[in-house]
């Protein structure tokens, strides 16, 4: 196997540190949320860099910077790789951005040696991975597999304003989604670089990581309705508390998800009515969710929740219902391409670990084109979505290093 020449440190860190520039003074970190000033900054910076590198580039109309370098054999399907560059607010400097910078300098390293890939490459900065207020995820990669749907489209925020206005306020076409999608037939495989968000490749001592499973996710919301109360005068023993047995629900949310050892459960709000001391709870809702490589893991969490609120239910005399939201379904990583991930590891001597990842990825969507795989790089103390997100910049290096020997892996053997 031919091995790939070496990603330049001193270039990678210089474009990390002009991105990390491009973030929005008035927020805390190092900002870049999807569709304003700062993001739409960065994105024309990606595409600048790209056509810098020898691609041509060009932003669709929701906002992916897709740079392509045509390969020799014009009927072979593409190469793809890229992650994204927007954060979420108060984020790092390093999340998404290690897989775009890294896959461009990747590309810079091929032109200055000379490499020609047979299969033409595809390198993407996806618009909005990180989600919005109107509670749409990966919303580029979803519209490039073809998965952005009008409802996504008219979805809003608190104040009413849909995610079509917000992409069409950053000056891009949301009526024109249709435009964004790729075929299956034109790709041939997706590999996506990006930090672990975790703490497992530092406790493990592991440089790299090979991502066998990306988490599959469960939402949901429980309402309690109980009997509002005189506080003062209504006996210990003759209450209907929904806030009691919300309480209860929510521990064993808790309970329930550490009893194995491949999911996690977190409640992430609780609203009660009415708010006040003097009056026992009427109604109480709890929202949260649960996440798994596994289906089956998920499925008896969803079974355990309803036996969990119904036991509740019994003890408090209250009445839950429990709805499921958005569900995710666990997306396995492809075989082929994660042992060719891994041989791409040890060809540049790494022993990369298999591990599975709790966040959700662009990968998720591409995985309805073709076959995919992820490399992760760690994670300083697993911190991540927050400003003191890190991740050395010789980890970064050897990421970047194991992707372009994996993208010749997959372009000799595809
Ligand atoms: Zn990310």
């Amino acid at each position: 196997m031919t091995a790939a020449p070496q990603p330049v440190a001193d270039r990678i860190g210089s474009t990390w540190q002009e991105m990390a520039d491009l973030h929005d003074p008035d927020l805390p970190g190092w900002s870049r949320v999807a569709f304003t000033e700062p993001d739409t900054a960065g994105r024309h910076w990606i595409a600048d860099r790209m056509r810098t590198a020898g691609m041509d580039a060009r932003i669709d109309a929701v906002g992916n910077v897709i740079g392509v370098l045509p390969g020799t054999a014009p009927s072979a399907p593409a190469i793809v790789t890229g992650s994204h560059t927007d954060t979420v607010p108060g984020g790092g400097r390093f999340d998404g951005v290690v897989g775009v910078l890294g896959a461009i300098e990747m590309v810079e390293a091929f032109r200055e040696a000379g490499v020609r890939l047979r299969h033409e490459l595809r390198v993407v900065d996806f618009a909005n991975e990180e989600g919005n207020p109107q509670g749409v995820m990966l919303v580029g990669s979803r519209a490039i597999s073809g998965h952005l749907t009008p409802q996504h489209l008219a979805a809003t925020d608190a104040e009413g304003t849909s995610l079509a206005d917000v992409i069409a306020r950053a000056g891009l076409r949301p009526e024109e989604i249709d435009t964004c999608r790729w075929d299956a037939g034109e790709v041939a495989a997706f590999v996506e670089l990006h930090i672990e968000q975790g703490p497992v490749l530092e406790q493990q001592g592991a440089s790299l990581g090979i991502v066998t499973r990306i988490a599959g996710i469960e939402n949901f919301v429980v309402d309690v309705l109980g009997r509002r109360d005189h506080a003062g005068t209504t006996p210990m023993n003759a209450r209907n508390d929904a806030l009691c047995a919300a309480a209860g629900t929510i521990l064993a949310v808790e309970r329930l998800a550490a009893s194995g050892a491949d999911s996690v459960g977190t409640v992430g709000s609780l609203t009660t009515s009415p708010e006040a001391t003097n009056v026992v709870s009427e109604m109480a809702r709890v929202t949260g969710e649960f996440r798994s490589p596994h289906a089956e893991r998920l499925a008896e969490l969803r079974d355990r929740l309803a036996a969990a609120t119904a036991e509740q239910d019994a003890a408090w005399g209250t009445e839950s219902t429990v709805r499921w939201g958005q569900v995710d379904d666990p997306t396995p990583m492809d075989d082929v391409v994660s042992e060719h991930l891994l041989d791409a590891a040890r060809d540049v001597g790494h022993e990369a670990v298999r591990i599975y990842s709790g966040a959700g990825h662009d990968t998720v969507q591409m995985a309805h084109l073709c076959p995919t795989g992820m490399i992760f790089v760690p994670s300083a103390g697993g911190r991540s979505h927050c400003p003191e997100e890190w991740t050395d910049l010789s980890a970064v290096v050897d990421g970047a290093g194991v992707l372009a020997q994996a993208i010749l892996r997959l372009d000799e053997r595809l």
